[in-house]
């Protein structure tokens, strides 16, 4: 069978039964579909961050699941207050997980000082040490939001696949 005779209905009806997708897409979508956070936990809003993992919100059934090492997780959670004590260990956390990887900033603490942004000893966003891909507003975001921010960066992930552009 040539390409050449295949008719534009009969192509049209490949087109609908075929899914077609670059090894990097499906790469992406099995990632976002299996995103392993490490959790951490610095101040209130882990509380909230811990919350979504309970029987009510359920965050498990979207295949994430908490990890407490850098090296079986792809997805850090800064749930809190960073310090400038912290933001060393913070950093290096982060170098210890492996690529890819991705980083939420959950709350207004984590992701700009948040209520202590005055504070001497506390960094003016995450964003500082780390690079962030998702912000979470709140003060702090209840488990729904930071499963929002967590599906809108399973979007980033596969947008990113799909069209080869980075999103800041
Ligand atoms: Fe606590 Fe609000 Fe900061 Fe979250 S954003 S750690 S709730 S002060």
């Amino acid at each position: 069978l040539k390409l050449e005779n295949i008719s534009p209905e009969e192509m049209a009806e490949v087109e609908r039964s075929v899914l077609m997708a670059s090894l990097d897409q499906i790469k992406a979508w099995a990632r976002s579909n299996s995103l392993w956070p490490m959790t951490f936990g610095l101040a209130c809003c882990a509380i909230e961050m811990m919350a979504s993992s309970s029987a009510h919100y359920d965050l498990d059934r979207y295949g994430t699941f908490y990890r407490n090492s850098p090296r079986q997780s792809d997805v850090m959670i800064v749930s809190g207050t960073v310090t400038k004590k912290m933001a060393p260990i913070l950093r290096r956390l982060y170098d210890q997980m492996a690529e890819p990887k991705w980083v939420i900033a959950m709350g207004s603490c984590a992701t700009a000082g948040g209520p202590y942004v005055k504070s001497y000893s506390v960094v003016k966003g995450v964003d500082q040490i780390v690079p962030v891909d998702v912000y979470i507003p709140g003060c702090p975001p209840n488990p729904a939001a930071l499963i929002y921010g967590i599906n809108k960066l399973k979007e980033k992930i596969r947008y990113e696949a799909k069209t080869g552009k980075k999103v800041i």
